[in-house]
């Protein structure tokens, strides 16, 4: 049975991203070569929710599985990275803040240019799982009870109502939970939950805490396979993990003030 299975995040695909997204954004070209690259390889991208259930029952999995995952829900998606899955007949996850989306819903401003919901339907018809990415794409761990369960439940809502199925994976924002946010996605109805790790995803992770590894502008295609083979995972991300330390002590910081204010 595989028990390390490398979860890709992908955030924009674009050629010319907002300021905001570029650093975790991926050129339309450096999509497909690593695509590519996959196939080559004999990987076979399964959906969060087949690695879930597979998971959860003891399911065997297909050889080499990987999972293509996409955050927030950038019109790129649909432009580039629609057109080399259908392709290659490569199954994915689109994780979906829904307030961030352009229609109806749209609630609060996003980074960058985002899918329409007749995108998100096509790429659901396509073989994309739609997953969560809560509405307005707050830090979960910071948010009281009653604006986390918002989050939560207001998210699977609206893609439930816009596409006729309640979504049953989901995707922390910045890839933070606690325990509590993990209760409250759970108590949600979703099945599994990914955050952000650096690291190929286990079984023994739990279903609401699997890791996934980022891919970024600056990968290149050798990073690009020593991530998905789970190679120098950890001194390639070396730097990442001094960024979150240095920013949990940010975060940390900035509650004591509010604390010593209140
Ligand atoms: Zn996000």
């Amino acid at each position: 049975m595989n028990d390390a299975v490398p979860i890709l995040m992908y955030h924009a695909i674009a050629h010319r991203p907002a300021p905001a997204t570029h650093g975790l954004s991926v050129a339309p070209e450096a999509f497909a070569e690593q695509m590519e690259l996959l196939g080559e390889r004999g990987f076979t991208p399964v959906t969060t929710a087949g690695l879930g259930r597979a998971w959860r029952h003891g399911e065997p999995l297909p050889p080499r599985p990987v999972l293509i995952t996409f955050d927030d829900g950038y019109e790129g998606v649909h432009r580039h990275a629609l057109p080399v899955l259908d392709k290659l007949g490569f199954a994915s996850t689109l994780f979906v803040s829904t307030g961030w989306l352009r229609g109806a819903q749209e609630e609060s401003a996003a980074p960058d240019t985002m899918l329409d919901w007749g995108q998100v339907r096509e790429l659901a018809a396509a073989g994309t799982e739609i997953g969560g990415h809560s509405h307005t794409h707050p830090q979960l761990d910071q948010l009281d009870d009653i604006r986390l369960r918002f989050e939560v439940l207001r998210c699977g809502e609206v893609i439930a109502e816009e596409l006729g199925a309640a979504p049953v994976s989901f995707a922390y924002p910045f890839g933070y939970s606690s325990r509590r946010v993990r209760q409250a996605v759970r108590a949600a109805g979703f099945a599994q939950s990914l955050a952000v790790g650096n690291a190929l995803a286990r079984r023994r992770q739990g279903p609401y805490a699997l890791e996934r590894v980022t891919v970024r502008r600056s990968t290149g295609a050798d990073e690009f396979v020593r991530l998905v083979e789970g190679r120098g995972v950890a001194r390639n991300f070396a730097r990442d993990r001094a960024l979150t330390k240095g920013y949990a002590v940010v975060r940390r910081t900035r509650r004591a003030i509010r604390l010593l204010r209140t």
